[in-house]
């Protein structure tokens, strides 16, 4: 047998910055078994803000500036938990993030960049809008580039990042047919960190775009519609950009470790200079003994040696020092497709050093397109004939996608009914039961719980009960045992919240050790109504479904790394939503009611046609959708249990990639109901389709 390596250590990445991001695509390509990986990030992705110029000025879209981390962490085998650090206790060895969960570490590194707010700054939270962290900044920029008429824009900071952003600014705002005044403010002098041959060439450039330069002025306030200086002139603007703050996140000066002007002070290994578990490294850290400015070229250049260090560390082999350079070649772009270079003084210009920026910037981009294979992991010798066979093909699906097809269930429940939670009657008490368990979909033991929480609770609102008790059923992979208790406190806190929210109380449990994650409740659900079942549904009821389909492509998808990070956390944030709501309205009008769950939409509406002597037609263009979904089936992506599922519930007239979705296994989805078409408007959900008196499933 092959051993199972148990986890032993906790590494955690906080922020996945340029350094991060490239650590954690080393460790794809060279795992240290034994210990999780962990990243922390607020979003699904990171910007690279070296083509956020480029971005500005129309040369690329959004999506190419941005490292797409669950990806990453997917092929990296490390698990994203999409939060924001708040504070980190290096004696607990524990982060607390944004959501109030906490984090333990046995190694933890800090990448986590800086910001251009400038808080101390009259209005400028209101007013203003920095031009990092880059969502909100992008998303502002590509209203302004949708309005119309003249266009006024200040920016604050005559930097090499201001003066970029100014030059972009003006090269779209022209493109776009705009009027355009650009205004930079800068406390002292413009671009004086720039040598003076490029810094000649930069501020002709300037001049060129019709940038007005105010130099030595001081920013007293920020208003809706100008920068107010504080000798009393006015700046008239109607979008301000911070492009000057060199901000740290505030939390960082109170983690009780050395800082300088709350960047964190690190030793030539990149390590906290007072915590050997503590890493820092990017625009966050301070190099103590070779102090840098904050540029990205030092965050990706510590990247091998952050990656050393730590394996090192995990390893227990020799660290080694990071000697940044002193001097970096500078390629700064000047709105159009046109570049100043500079290095050691020197400076030249021109489209063909545009190009060769771009060139530098794509091919870093690249390394996160096409992130290195996840390989299958290696067979035992002399496997029985049909082993490999077994194994090619995708990896199986988790969640909803590992559940076993209809074709398998036949064989074993036969004939017996399958309404979604059995019905207890004693006395006048009605009971209903039900029992449901997911395979881990992703590496977060939280998220995995939370879904199979409100997946297992789905049953229960169907029947239209109110839930009461359940009891938890999870099996751990192997792990020191201080961190398969910390897991299981995880999974248990993380159900408990949810059943807690839905009135009902987790009354016991049994917990496993076995080769994956894998999280299940026994529900039960009280009822002060007659259950509502499959069985009911009349003709010319209309059928309504709460949640959008899409959820077992996704999650197939993410498991090859093959599903976009926005889209991945579009239905996560789905599968999380409870249906309490939706079902408690439904309820005293539905005629009919399931979850959507395994077998797919067309396989849950199959069985209400079944069960109800009814047939239904379906409104393909009218079936909500997650974002991505129908993308993904389209380049021929599905989830383990498609083809049986569609075999079981074939639909007339559908074909085609949104046609197929409606096979698709369902984790934590919708309510779908069978309700007087006269109502159907006022209920929760969107219209799908209308039940008919003919038999079998049909597309409009
Ligand atoms: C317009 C502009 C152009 C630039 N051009 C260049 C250039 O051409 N060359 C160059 O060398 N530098 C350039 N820079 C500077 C460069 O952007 C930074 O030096 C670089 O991004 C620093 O990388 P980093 O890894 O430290 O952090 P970042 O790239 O800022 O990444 C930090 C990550 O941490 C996440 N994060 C933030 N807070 C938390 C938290 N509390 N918990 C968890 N995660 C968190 C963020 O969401 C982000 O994903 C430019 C900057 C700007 C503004």
């Amino acid at each position: 047998m092959q051993p199972t390596v148990p986890i032993v250590k906790d590494l955690v990445f906080v922020g996945g910055g340029h350094t991060h991001a490239l650590v954690l695509r080393k460790w794809a390509m060279a795992s240290v078994p034994g210990v999780r990986v962990t990243c922390i990030n607020p979003g699904a992705t990171a910007p690279y803000s070296g083509m956020l110029p480029g971005h500005i000025a129309g040369h690329y879209t959004r999506e190419e500036l941005d490292i797409d981390l669950v990806r990453l962490a997917r092929v990296a085998g490390a698990r994203l938990i999409v939060d924001r650090a708040v504070a980190l206790d290096p004696k607990a060895k524990q982060i607390r993030l944004g959501t109030g969960r906490v984090i333990r570490y046995d190694i933890a590194s800090l990448d986590i960049g800086i910001t251009a707010e400038m808080p101390a700054l009259p209005g400028f939270a209101e007013h203003a809008i920095p031009a990092k962290p880059l969502g909100r900044f992008a998303d502002i920029w590509a209203r302004a580039c949708e309005g119309e008429g003249p266009i006024r824009i200040a920016i604050l900071g005559g930097g090499v990042a201001g003066c970029e952003v100014a030059m972009a600014a003006v090269h779209r705002m022209t493109g776009l047919n705009r009027e355009v005044t650009v205004t930079i403010i800068d406390r002292g002098r413009v671009l004086s960190s720039v040598a003076p041959a490029a810094r000649t060439r930069l501020m002709g450039a300037l001049i060129e775009h019709g940038v007005d330069v105010i130099e030595n002025a001081q920013p007293a306030a920020i208003e809706a519609e100008a920068v107010m200086l504080e000798d009393g002139r006015r700046i008239a603007s109607d979008l301000t950009i911070g492009t000057a703050g060199a901000t740290p996140q505030p939390w960082v000066a109170d983690i009780g470790l050395p800082c300088r002007d709350g960047f964190i002070e690190v030793d030539q290994y990149l390590r906290s200079v007072a915590d050997p578990n503590v890493y820092a490294a990017g625009d966050c850290a301070h190099i103590v003994h070779d102090p840098r400015p904050k540029a990205g070229v030092y965050a990706v250049r510590a990247a091998p040696i952050l990656t050393h260090n730590i394996r090192a560390d995990l390893l227990g082999q020799q660290r080694k020092a990071f000697n940044p350079q002193k001097d970096f070649l500078k390629l700064i772009s000047m709105g159009g497709q046109v570049a100043v270079a500079e290095k050691a003084g020197i400076a030249r210009a021109g489209r063909p050093l545009w190009r060769w920026k771009n060139r530098i910037d794509q091919t870093f981009m690249d390394k996160f397109r096409h992130l290195p294979q996840m390989s299958a992991p290696a067979l035992p010798k002399n496997c029985a004939k049909g082993v490999a066979a077994e194994l090619s093909g995708p990896a199986p699906c988790g969640g909803c996608g590992a559940k076993l097809g209809a074709r398998a269930l036949d064989g074993v429940l036969g004939g017996v009914p399958g309404d979604d939670a059995a019905v207890l009657t004693m006395g006048n008490t009605r009971q209903v039961l039900s029992h449901d368990h997911l395979r881990a979909f992703a590496l977060d033991p939280v998220l995995v719980a939370q879904v199979a929480a409100i997946h297992a609770l789905g049953d229960i609102w169907a029947m239209g009960a109110t839930p009461q008790a359940a009891l938890a059923q999870v099996i751990l992979p192997r792990a020191a045992a201080r961190l398969q208790g910390a897991a299981l406190n995880e999974v248990m806190e993380a159900a408990r919240a949810v059943f807690a929210d839905a009135g009902a109380e987790i009354v016991g449990g049994h917990s496993t050790e076995g080769p994956e994650l894998t999280v299940g409740f026994t529900v039960t659900g009280l009822l002060d109504r007659a259950p509502i079942t499959l069985a009911g549904a009349r003709p010319g009821d209309a059928l309504l479904l709460t949640k959008p389909l899409g959820t077992g492509v996704i999650l197939a998808a993410e498991m090859q790394a093959k599903a976009r990070g926005g889209d991945v956390l579009a239905c996560w944030q789905s599968m999380l939503q409870t249906s309490a709501q939706a079902a408690e309205t439904l309820a005293p009008h539905a005629h009919a009611m399931t979850d959507v769950t395994g077998f797919g939409l067309a396989g849950h509406l199959h069985n209400i046609c079944n069960a109800s002597g009814v047939g239904a037609e379906i409104d393909l263009n009218a079936v909500p959708l997650l974002a991505g979904a129908e993308a993904l089936s389209a380049s021929g992506i599905h989830s383990s249990l498609f083809s049986q599922n569609r075999a079981a519930a074939p639909v007339a007239g559908a074909q085609g990639p949104r046609a197929d979705l409606l096979h698709d296994p369902q984790t934590a989805g919708g309510l779908l109901a069978a309700v007087p078409a006269s109502i159907a408007p006022d209920l929760p959900g969107v219209r799908i389709g209308t039940i008919t008196g003919t038999p079998g499933l049909a597309t409009i």
